[in-house]
């Protein structure tokens, strides 16, 4: 019998450190599925721009879902535009995240009561993880957006993973 039999039955040192260190690699390096569906849009755009260089959390844009961590839905979801949302979503790897930005995607925005072709909130049809407020949000709302999802990602674990 080993010094060290018994002493870690569950492996939880083991799973705390691996775990600390995949959340920490995957919080630092999000990259983005863009989705920028109307005027929100453009200030997710500006966010990229130099004043507020969104590339320093690790957010770099990919031009195809299978590379990609994180999907920014920015602006009004149609209803025609829901389907092919929900099939870019399917297309990206797991752990996928999604942060809603703006009133429209949040909950349908000023289309909430008449928008008959409006979308009331693109989690009725994928899970968000953020919600960001505003019509539309400015670039530090954005960041801030940013910055809770990477809270998330670092309590995660690969245990809870596994029992979700
Ligand atoms: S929330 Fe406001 S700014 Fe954003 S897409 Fe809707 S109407 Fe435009």
């Amino acid at each position: 019998m080993g010094l060290l039999d018994q002493r870690f039955e569950n492996g939880n040192i083991f799973i705390t450190s691996f775990d600390n260190l995949m959340n920490w690699a995957r919080l630092s390096s999000l990259w983005q599925m863009q989705f920028g569906l109307a005027c929100c849009a453009i200030e997710m755009m500006a966010a990229s721009a130099s004043d507020f260089d969104i590339m320093r959390f690790g957010v770099l844009p990919r031009a195809t879902p299978r590379q990609t961590d994180v999907m920014f839905v920015a602006g009004t979801v149609t209803l025609k535009m829901a389907q092919r949302i929900k099939r870019l979503y399917d297309q990206m790897p797991e752990p996928r995240y999604v942060l809603s930005m703006g009133s429209c995607a949040n909950c349908g925005g000023p289309y909430w009561e008449h928008g008959y072709h409006v979308l009331k909130g693109v989690d009725r049809v994928i899970p968000v993880d953020v919600y960001v407020p505003g019509c539309p949000p400015r670039p530090e709302a954005l960041l801030e957006g940013i910055m809770k999802l990477q809270e998330k990602i670092r309590r995660e674990t690969l245990v809870k993973k596994k029992s979700a």
